[in-house]
């Protein structure tokens, strides 16, 4: 089977009217009036993912700060994964605070499989806080659900979106939930590349990374080093449309020294595993 595992949709009356919904949500209004930015529709994946051969998508709102927005998003992803069963996976969002759990565990009766993509600077939390996120992560952990979080580059080139949030927060992140199944997006904003430290690996056992951005960020050769990591099995093919059509990933992983095998792993394998698929 072949998955995307970082597919963004959008409701279309918020699509049609971003601006409405912007006003109290900067990073929204930041990432929507951005030049790359598109929406797209649960409709629109599905030919997605017919054009570029692939079985299924996992699929998430926007993860707003406000709790209500969330909660309305979701219903939309439930909706369409209720209407699309064996093409859709869906994720819930949801900010931390009293009313998370609840979110989670409603989105997850509904048919939901996992949280994500939260945007820890975009809905003010500090991922090293174990108090402030706990309402999320003790629930996932609980429900054994996997949760995706955005990670970016701390070095680099800047675009609209990118954040200051450290890679030594996502680490501590990690630590302080070594039960919880992690989705580090975007390759971790790098921080696969100290899986060659004893304590990361150590602690990082339960750590997935999506490839998710890879055309903007690294050339062919982000995978040969996965490859030398020896990480393949916990790596998702991950396109991150519409910003990026999977077909733009293509040839860079066959550019690379991945084998079939690892091939596999990457593009359906590890997903299947991890969201029971
Ligand atoms: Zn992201």
């Amino acid at each position: 089977m072949r998955i995307d595992s970082h597919v963004h949709i959008t409701p279309p009356d918020i699509s049609a009217n971003w601006e409405k919904y912007a006003g109290n949500e900067p990073y929204f209004s930041l990432i929507s009036g951005s030049k790359v930015n598109k929406f797209a529709s649960a409709e629109d994946v599905i030919t997605m993912l017919d054009d570029n051969n692939l079985d299924k998508a996992v699929v998430f709102a926007f993860a707003f700060r406000d709790p209500g927005l969330c909660r309305y998003v979701n219903d939309y992803v439930i909706e369409k994964v209720k209407e699309f069963p064996q093409r859709l996976v869906g994720f819930a969002v949801t900010p931390p605070g009293n009313e998370s759990g609840k979110e989670i565990n409603r989105c997850f009766c509904a048919g939901l499989k996992g949280v994500g993509e939260l945007f820890p600077q975009g809905q003010e939390f500090n991922p090293e806080n174990k108090k402030e996120t706990e309402a999320i992560t003790g629930v996932c952990k609980e429900l054994d659900i996997p949760l995706l979080l955005h990670v970016n580059e701390n070095v680099g080139h800047s675009y609209p979106g990118k954040t200051d949030i450290s890679l030594k927060q996502v680490e501590a992140f990690v630590t302080n939930n070594p039960d919880l199944k992690i989705i580090l997006a975007h390759f971790g904003g790098g921080l696969l590349f100290y899986e060659t430290m004893k304590e990361i690996r150590k602690s990082f056992v339960n750590v997935y990374y999506d490839i998710s951005g890879a055309p903007f960020l690294y050339d062919y050769r982000i995978y040969n080093m996965i490859n030398a990591l020896g990480i393949c099995d916990r790596i998702l093919f991950a396109s991150d449309f519409p910003i990026l059509s999977p077909s733009r990933y293509f040839n860079d992983l066959e550019k690379s020294n991945l084998t079939e095998n690892e091939k596999q792993l990457i593009f359906g394998k590890n997903a299947e595993r991890l969201f029971k698929i």
